[in-house]
This record gives C-alpha cells, sequence and structure tokens, in this order.
C-alpha cells in the first residue's frame, strides 16, 4: 500500500516519527509512538506505532498474540510500556494511572467482560467511570446526573428495563451491551472496544454496529479490536493491521484485505 486513499489516517504503518507527528495534529484523537512491551521473555509489542483519526472508527486487527489487547492496556494504563509514548489530543498520558485515563476521555471494553454479577445492572453503570474495585462499589451509592447518565444510557442500549436485575442475570449479549453502555459514562474522547462482537450472534452483532454508528454520529471516535470481518469492513475506516507486536499495515478496508502483506501475516500464523 504505497498510496493510501484519502479516507486512511494521516500516518503511514509502522513509524514512530510520523505517530509524534499526528499526536500534534488537532485532527488526531490518540497517537502511540514507539510502545515495547515484554513479559519476561516474551516481546508482545515492538516500536508499536499509529494514529487515530478524530471522529474516525478505526479497527484494529491481526493473528491471535499480535499484541493487540497488550496495546489496549499500554493506552489505558493497565499496563506501563517499556518504552514509547501515548497521547490523547495531543496530551501525553504515558505511564499515568487507568482512573486518571478515564477522566482524559479513554474508556474501554474488555475482550472477556468484566461485569460484577451480584451487583444490579444499574450499579455496573459506575464500575469503568470510577474505575472501582469490588470492597469500593459496595459503599457506591450512584445518584444525581450520574444515575440520571446511568439510566439514559442504559435505555440507549435496550436495558433500560433490566436495571434491576442482577448484571449476572444478563444474557452474554446483554453484559456486552452493559459494558458499551457503561463506557460511555464518562462522556469519552475516544472508545476502545476489544472483540465487541466476539461469541454474539448476527442480529446482537449488527445491534452493537448501530450503537457505535450512532454513537460515532455524535461525535465518538472508536479504535476496535474485531476478529469478524463483516463488522470490520462494514463499520471500520481505515483499519491498522498488526503483526508480532507491531502495525504492517493501514489502508480502507478494501485496501488491507487485498495486501499481500496482510495476508502473509494471517496465513503464516
Ligand atoms: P492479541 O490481543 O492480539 O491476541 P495479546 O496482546 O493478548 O494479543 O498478546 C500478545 C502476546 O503477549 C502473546 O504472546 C501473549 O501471550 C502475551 N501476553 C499478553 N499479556 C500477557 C501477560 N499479562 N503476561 C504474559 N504474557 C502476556
Ligand atoms: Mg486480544
Amino acid at each position: 500500500m504505497t498510496a493510501l486513499p484519502a479516507s486512511a489516517a494521516a500516518v503511514g504503518p509502522g513509524s514512530a516519527a510520523d505517530a509524534e507527528m499526528a499526536a500534534r495534529d488537532p485532527s488526531t484523537s490518540l497517537a502511540v509512538s514507539g510502545i515495547d512491551k515484554s513479559f519476561g521473555g516474551i516481546q508482545a509489542l515492538t516500536d508499536c506505532s499509529l494514529a487515530v483519526r478524530k471522529g474516525s472508527i478505526t479497527a484494529l486487527i491481526g493473528p491471535n498474540g499480535s499484541g493487540k489487547t497488550t496495546l489496549f492496556n499500554c493506552i489505558t494504563g493497565f499496563y506501563e510500556p517499556d518504552r514509547g509514548r501515548v497521547y490523547v489530543r495531543g496530551v501525553p498520558i504515558t505511564g499515568r494511572r487507568p482512573s486518571d485515563i478515564v477522566h482524559l476521555g479513554v474508556m474501554r471494553t474488555f475482550q472477556v467482560t468484566r461485569i460484577f454479577r451480584r451487583m444490579t445492572v444499574l450499579e455496573n453503570m459506575i464500575v469503568p467511570v470510577r474505575q472501582l474495585t469490588l470492597r469500593a462499589l459496595f459503599t457506591a451509592a450512584i445518584k444525581g446526573h450520574e444515575r440520571d447518565r446511568a439510566e439514559a444510557l442504559l435505555e440507549f442500549v435496550g436495558l433500560q428495563d433490566l436495571r434491576h436485575e442482577q448484571a449476572g442475570s444478563l444474557s452474554f449479549g446483554q453484559q456486552k451491551l452493559l459494558e458499551l453502555g457503561a463506557a460511555l459514562m464518562a462522556e469519552p474522547e475516544i472508545v476502545l472496544l476489544d472483540e465487541p462482537a466476539g461469541g454474539l450472534n448476527p442480529v446482537m452483532i449488527e445491534k452493537i454496529a448501530g450503537y457505535v454508528r450512532e454513537l460515532n454520529g455524535r461525535g465518538v471516535t472508536f479504535l476496535i479490536i474485531e476478529h469478524n470481518m463483516g463488522f470490520v469492513m462494514n463499520l471500520c475506516d481505515p483499519v491498522i493491521v498488526m503483526h508480532r507486536g507491531t502495525v504492517i499495515a493501514q489502508g480502507s478496508p478494501a485496501a488491507v484485505r487485498e495486501d499481500p502483506i496482510v495476508l502473509d501475516a494471517y496465513l503464516g500464523d
């Protein structure tokens, strides 16, 4: 992919210098430059760089183990990168605590949903925004403006009637919707979704895609890890491809699908 289409983000794949430049551009929501992260002998990320254009629905794809979730963890403060920088709206956030990063406008969902099963649906809405531990959650009350917002978001994702039910009684798909709703509590600049369609039936996948589209129309930027290619191709542009801990390609869905480098990465693993 030498000639990137106009729809692609403003940086070439994988260059830390381009990501640093993008970080200073007001049209960039999130930039990651030159991140390394290893776990003992496993190098999960190597000089990983990318930029997400404000207002885009950007996909992050790549074979299993290519470092996508680790990158989300480095962006959101769950892991501290060994090297490199993360910027939101040009502000460096590397090494900040997850609770600070939430309030700087970065919200996320998890590949394996994180729901407190014994708490109600409504109570679960404040978990990500307050970065609560289970013990803190027992003493936290949801009221006032926060409660109004939680109720409105539950209405948005169609869970309003279930708000007083135990979250553990929700179906897997409803738990995904709950996580999506909760990720919107802090009026985020950007939302990172880790495999939102994973394990869902086609009806639920279409539902999630519809919500993402609608939220994007209201100005929310998305970076979405997803293996469901139908979901990615219909919803996302550009698509960023990772392989072995680094970005190997980036472009429109059509360009990425035909890119020999991308095909090699998938077939090789
Ligand atoms: P992906 O989300 O693209 O499937 P991951 O980021 O989960 O990939 O994993 C990338 C690599 O890092 C894998 O080899 C994985 O085993 C390793 N890894 C991720 N998290 C940890 C961790 N907490 N401890 C040790 N190894 C990890
Ligand atoms: Mg993952």
